[in-house]
């Protein structure tokens, strides 16, 4: 499992000195910060979600994504993004169509019914990054399309509820892994989930496979970035002569799905919630509590 990549973006270089790297605690006033930053990205991932459709393309998305982010006062992570060796990355976000993993150009091809598109976006405001993916289903798809997105889903939110004070972050992995296996799918290992805070990429690596109870102690005031990616067939990947876009290396369909999540004394905080997905969640809880 050596090499393993970032799920957003890293070099060779940053990948040596990531396992010296200290976990950041965020305080308080970071928190509020990262809510923050953290609800714009997800309004933002939210209207583009609105927007795709058969015939919409994916430099509209991007356009779109790029204008709302630039109204709202924040900054683009990934647009021109170089990690040391690479070229800049050209897009405000990753469009990644059918086997294309992660890391995909938007084009001026029309979405057709039956793709399914990964959509990645992160941006900064007030010093800090939120950084969010979710797959959608172009109109119709197949059931085993439909599915391989709704356990990626559910491998996510399977991850999220393993960042608890004094759990590790191999069983965030772990969580992720047996889930996903139950659907014979492969765990993309190339790439990981991330600590993030006012850098995009902060320590810990967060794979989506590992053990339970190894690796670093989870604590409160921790940020990270949970994203699996799945692939229907096989795990390894391969990427493009564009020096960016990863594909399956069987071409079978792939998903890919994020949230920036805060630990809390009282368990993980989803930080990459849109305004009306908070309200939803709240009405939940007072009902659960309720009933
Ligand atoms: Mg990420």
């Amino acid at each position: 499992m050596s090499g393993s990549k970032l799920g957003g973006f890293i070099s060779k270089v940053s990948r040596s000195f990531f396992g010296k790297r200290m976990i950041i605690a965020k305080s308080r006033k970071d928190l509020d910060r990262m809510r923050e930053v953290g609800e714009l990205i997800a309004e933002v991932r939210e209207a583009v979600r609105e927007m795709i459709a058969p015939g919409v393309t994916t430099l509209e998305l991007n356009e779109a994504a790029a204008k709302m982010m630039n109204d709202a006062g924040a900054r683009p992570a990934f647009l021109n993004y170089q990690p040391s060796g690479m070229t800049p990355f050209p897009f405000v976000i990753c469009a990644s169509v059918n086997e294309q993993v992660v890391h995909g150009f938007s084009n001026e091809k029309p979405l057709q019914e039956g793709d399914i598109l990964s959509v990645d976006m992160a941006a900064f405001y007030n010093g800090f990054v939120g950084d969010t993916a979710m797959t959608v289903a172009i109109g119709e798809v197949g059931e085993e399309v439909a599915q391989l997105i709704r356990v990626t889903e559910e491998c996510l939110m399977l991850g999220i509820e393993q960042c608890r004070p004094n759990n590790r972050v191999g069983d965030i992995g772990a969580a992720i892994q047996k889930h996903a296996e139950r659907y014979n799918y492969g765990i993309v290992r190339d790439y990981t989930g991330h600590g993030i805070g006012r850098s995009m990429h902060e320590a810990p690596q967060i794979a989506n496979y590992g053990r339970p109870g190894t690796k670093e102690k989870i604590r409160a005031g921790y940020c990270f970035a949970i994203e699996p990616m799945l692939n229907m067939g096989t795990h390894e990947t391969k990427t493009l002569d564009d020096k960016w876009t990863v594909i399956t290396a069987d071409g079978k369909p792939s998903a890919h799905c994020e949230h920036t999540i805060a630990v809390t004394p009282e368990g993980p905080e989803i930080l990459t919630l849109s305004k009306k997905q908070k309200a939803a969640l709240k009405q939940t809880k007072s009902e659960t509590i309720a009933a």
